[in-house]
């Protein structure tokens, strides 16, 4: 049985002003049947674990694929775990546009992660573009392919898909395209892992989840949670979205 995640990716946002939303946030769902996580910016990490105190889980944005080095601005697998954070988003589509991160990359930072014991989220999504040229399907595959390393446990492994037109815009794709995506996905974990890695494996929609559409994009089939961006960022609009699951 899959236990439900409920993320938050508060991508570039929040400072020290904005703990008091973990205090409310972890007071509200401390004991809840899901799991609970808040991925905010690396600078706020170790504090938002303080005040979390393990009622709800933290994790990275990034991390780096080598253990240290001479890599400027970067901060490695263990370094999150360290601050307390048990899971790293990976892959996210705005590394790859921003950063021109590669699935190889991906993978290699993947690795890392799961070595450093951390639970690794791999974002998979399609460009409006791609959707428009019914490529979305071809699109998932080969970034399921190239960014999810070989050697993972379903533990360790949870998938967001988040089409790319759908982060921050309002729009959503509708409930049959999330299904067909997450079904499609679920088949290709089965494929290249086996049943095992295949069904535990959790696979979470993100892209403008929200108090009034998680309940309908929950009831989807293969979504376990979601991965959310805006309506993450503070406790009244998270609440909801956490609730519906
Ligand atoms: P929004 O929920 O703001 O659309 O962002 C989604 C996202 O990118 C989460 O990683």
């Amino acid at each position: 049985m899959r236990r439900k995640l409920a993320a938050g990716n508060w991508k570039m946002n929040g400072t020290g002003a904005a703990l008091p939303e973990i205090t409310a946030i972890s007071q509200a769902h401390g004991d809840a049947a899901v799991d609970v996580l808040i991925c905010p910016p690396a600078t706020l990490l170790h504090r938002v674990s303080e005040t979390a105190d393990g009622a709800i889980a933290t994790g990275g944005q990034d991390c780096h694929a080598a253990d240290s080095g001479a890599h400027t601005g970067d901060i490695s697998a263990a370094m999150l775990a360290e601050t307390g954070a048990t899971y790293v988003i990976l892959g996210h589509s705005e590394r790859r546009q921003d950063h021109g991160e590669s699935d190889l990359e991906v993978r290699e930072k993947a690795r890392a992660a799961m070595q450093a014991g951390l639970k690794t989220i791999i974002c998979v999504g399609e460009s409006l573009d791609e959707r428009e040229a019914s490529n979305t399907l071809d699109i998932i595959a080969g970034q399921l392919a190239g960014s999810v390393p070989d050697t993972v446990t379903g533990e360790s492994l949870v998938i967001a898909y988040e089409p790319i037109w759908a982060i921050g815009t309002g729009k959503t794709p509708t409930l049959d395209q999330i299904g067909e995506v997450h079904d499609f996905i679920r088949a290709e974990l089965e494929r290249r892992f086996g049943a095992g890695v295949g069904r535990s494996t959790r696979i979470l929609y993100g892209g403008s989840v929200k108090p009034g559409n998680a309940g309908e994009i929950f009831a989807v089939s293969n979504v376990d949670g979601a991965l959310v961006g805006g309506a993450s960022l503070k406790a009244e609009d998270f609440s909801p979205v956490v609730e519906a699951l």
